[in-house]
């Protein structure tokens, strides 16, 4: 099977870090993509396992040597994912997921088209607004920018393959699973598959003819 890239995108606090985390420890055939910010880490966040954080010019350097397989401005700070973190992971047999807003899931499917394309949904204004708030992680600035963010990302939705609510956790990462392993036997993936129907028909043929002799 040739592995692929996996975008998983929702507004801020729809879930996606904790949806990656939770696959990535149940399922060994993925890879994550670090990205690269220049925004501040968060209390729990650590350089080169959550993003790389970086400053703006060593950001600007990476876009000025091609490095990017897709950039963008979100929530006022530059976000981008290095082609490099993608090939890495699909050089070590594995699917690649990827958090990345709208913006850069529309550059990375233009370029990437065998990447699937998932969007998770909140069950609710109020639920998406008290997740943000238990997290804590935003002062009220940065709340209204990433409420208006996610007014803009919710227009784009048409551009997923998949969209899904994240209502109940365990279900969200099952249903994620679910699609990761419908791709993964889509048959255009099936590396091998016509060497593989080639023999079980050079079987077929020789049995066939092992019956009608006898
Ligand atoms: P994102 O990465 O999309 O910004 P997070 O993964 O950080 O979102 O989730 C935001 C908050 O919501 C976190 O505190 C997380 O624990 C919580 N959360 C995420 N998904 C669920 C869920 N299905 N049920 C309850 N809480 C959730
Ligand atoms: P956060 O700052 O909350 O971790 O992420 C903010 C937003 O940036 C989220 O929508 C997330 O999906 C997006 N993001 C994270 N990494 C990348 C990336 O490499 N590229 C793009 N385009 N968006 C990203």
């Amino acid at each position: 099977m040739s592995s692929f890239p996996l975008v998983l995108s929702a507004p801020s606090g729809g879930g996606k870090t904790t949806v990656t985390k939770l696959l990535m420890q149940r399922r060994s055939d993925l890879g994550y993509s670090v990205s690269c910010t220049t925004r501040a880490p968060r209390a729990t966040e650590r350089d080169g396992v959550d993003y790389h954080f970086v400053t703006d010019d060593q950001f600007m350097a990476h876009r000025e040597r091609g490095e990017f397989a897709e950039w963008a401005v979100v929530h006022g700070k530059f976000y981008g994912t290095l082609k490099a973190e993608v090939a890495k992971v699909l050089a070590g047999g594995k699917n690649v997921i990827m958090d990345i807003d709208v913006q850069g899931a529309a550059q990375f499917a233009q370029a990437w088209p065998a990447a699937v394309l998932i969007f998770m949904l909140p069950p609710s204004v109020e639920v998406l607004l008290a997740r943000l708030e238990e997290r804590k992680t935003e002062d009220g600035a940065t709340l209204l920018t990433r409420l208006r963010s996610a007014h803009a990302e919710l227009q784009v939705v048409t551009r997923y393959h998949y969209v899904l609510v994240n209502d109940d956790l365990e279900t969200t990462v099952s249903r994620v699973s679910s699609i990761i392993d419908a791709e993964g036997v889509k048959r255009e993936r099936i590396s091998a598959l016509d060497s593989q129907l080639a023999g079980l028909i050079g079987k077929l043929d020789s049995e066939i003819s092992r019956h009608t002799k006898s």
